[in-house]
């Protein structure tokens, strides 16, 4: 069996080092001169600086088993105990986020009512309808408007930098959908989740698996770590200025047709799998099954531009805290700013600060075509307005992402069951990436290794998918 891989993210490489740790031969074709995707670090001036994923959440057994396995586990750093406050900017000023049910009853987060009408939460119904609905229905049931506005936008920013009208409650934040279900109340379902937990790691029963809070972490070289180290051990496993442009049905397979440098190659292969951004892999499958690439098409990206600011020793205050989110009632470009040298303090030398801010995403859209002058400008403008932040810095860098991340909107996982349906009519071909069943490196790799053990078995066709 040939598995051919197509997309060398992160999703393509630990889907393909799963594959040949498992004996089945396997080839990333990736259409740029280098892996990694969205993952992409690099040392600049005296900051390390990300262009995608700036960390992942230390808490899923697949993602530290990879790092294992590629021996590159000790070189994990979790994020400072200084980062450990988090901030939102609410009402003109950055107001931190609670860690505690007392601590959000005295808070400034939300004004008293809203903070009364989020206990009222223990009184709430369940979703009367039963079928999917977007975050933000759930939380204005749960939560009451202003929670809804301020915490669960801010909440759902952070990920998925979208609009929480749009988003689908079950695709986006399964748990809260289970703790309704299972419990009526998002508060008395955390409260005894919360307390499951616990019992079972008193008991020593805790099943592997993903546990409910995890550190946010990285590399000492940054997310770039586990690229190189999936690259290393793939070796000529990765081509490389290999982008594919059409995929066929054969007699005992596929045929897998790409230009490689410039010149058109084939690679036969019992599997294929697309681990490509949805509106490309809606591009390969149009000549084979249009309702198959009108599903995949149907898959927004909200677009985002990451804009990076260094600032010299001693010239700004060290910030305090991971970093602020800001809800889109506030208006701004700004959908939030980590703070990236207090949270890895080794990503910057000497003292600097470094700072990153994204902006843009599914309601700013328009934000991100504006040249990168203007962004850096913007990005400014906003720091000095909500973090009092007038220094000049001495590294700017803007990175843009006309197709950012992936939004789950309502219907998703429908959509899902609708195409995983579509591709039984095809067999050995596979969907799988961040479009599908999770954003984040985690969900990439937890959903790339399934389909990797998946294939070890009978061949049939599933959207499996991060
Ligand atoms: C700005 C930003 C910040 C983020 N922050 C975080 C974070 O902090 N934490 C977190 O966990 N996640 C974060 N994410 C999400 C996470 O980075 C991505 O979901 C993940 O990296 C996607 O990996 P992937 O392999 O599925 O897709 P991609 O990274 O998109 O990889 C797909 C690959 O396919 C290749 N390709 C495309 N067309 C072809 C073709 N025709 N032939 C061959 N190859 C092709 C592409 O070049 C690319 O290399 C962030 C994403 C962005 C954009």
């Amino acid at each position: 069996m040939t598995v051919a891989v197509i997309g060398g993210g992160i999703t393509g490489l630990a889907l393909a080092h799963r594959l040949r740790a498992r004996g089945t031969a396997a080839v990333v074709l990736e259409s740029t001169s280098r892996v990694g995707g969205n993952v992409q670090t690099h040392a600049r001036a005296g900051y390390l600086l990300e262009a995608g994923p700036n960390s992942f959440l230390d808490r899923e057994p697949t993602t530290r088993e990879l790092a294992e396995t590629l021996g590159v586990s000790s070189r994990i750093r979790p994020a400072d105990a200084a980062a450990k406050n988090r901030y939102i900017f609410t009402r003109g000023a950055l107001r931190a986020l609670p860690g505690s049910p007392p601590a959000f009853l005295k808070s400034d987060i939300l004004p008293l009512a809203s903070r009364l009408r989020v206990v009222g939460e223990l009184f709430s119904g369940r979703n009367p309808t039963g079928s999917d609905e977007s975050l933000a229905q759930l939380g204005r049931r749960h939560l009451g408007r202003e929670a809804t506005a301020v915490l669960l936008d801010a909440m759902q920013t952070g990920t998925y930098a979208g609009d929480p009208e749009q988003l689908s409650a079950e695709a986006t934040f399964p748990q809260l959908v289970k703790f309704e279900r299972e419990h009526r109340s998002l508060i008395l379902g955390a409260i005894r989740a919360q307390r499951a937990a616990r019992r079972a790691k008193a008991a020593g029963t805790a099943e592997a698996g993903p546990a409910l809070s995890g550190q946010m972490s990285t590399f000492d070289g940054g997310l770039g770590v586990l690229v190189d180290a999936l690259a290393k051990a793939l070796g000529g496993a990765v081509r490389t200025d290999a982008k594919v442009e059409g995929l066929e049905r054969t007699a005992d397979g596929w045929k897998v047709r790409f230009q490689e440098r410039g010149q058109p190659a084939e690679l036969a292969a019992s599997h294929v799998v697309l681990a490509v951004p949805a509106h490309v892999a809606a591009e390969l499958l149009r000549p084979l099954d249009v309702e198959l690439a009108q599903q995949a098409d149907s898959i927004p990206y909200a677009p985002i531009a990451v804009v990076h600011l260094g600032f010299a020793a001693g010239t700004v205050p060290k910030p305090d805290g991971f970093g602020f989110l800001v809800p889109a009632v506030e208006g701004k470009a700004v959908l939030g700013t980590i703070h990236v040298s207090t949270t890895f303090p080794f990503r910057a030398e000497g003292g600097r600060v470094l700072l990153t801010c994204l902006m843009g995403g599914a309601r700013r859209p328009e934000v991100v075509s504006r040249d990168e002058d203007a962004l850096a400008a913007l990005a400014r403008e906003e720091l000095k307005t909500m973090a009092g932040l007038t220094a000049t810095p001495e590294l700017t860098e803007v990175v843009r992402w006309p197709r950012g991340i992936p939004q789950y909107t309502v219907g998703h996982l429908e959509r899902l069951a609708a195409m995983e349906e579509r591709l039984k009519r095809w067999p050995g071909l596979h969907l799988t990436g961040n479009a599908y069943r999770g954003v984040g490196v985690n969900d990439c790799i937890r959903e790339a290794t399934r389909l990797a053990d998946a294939l070890g078995g009978p061949a049939e066709g599933a959207v499996r998918s991060a």
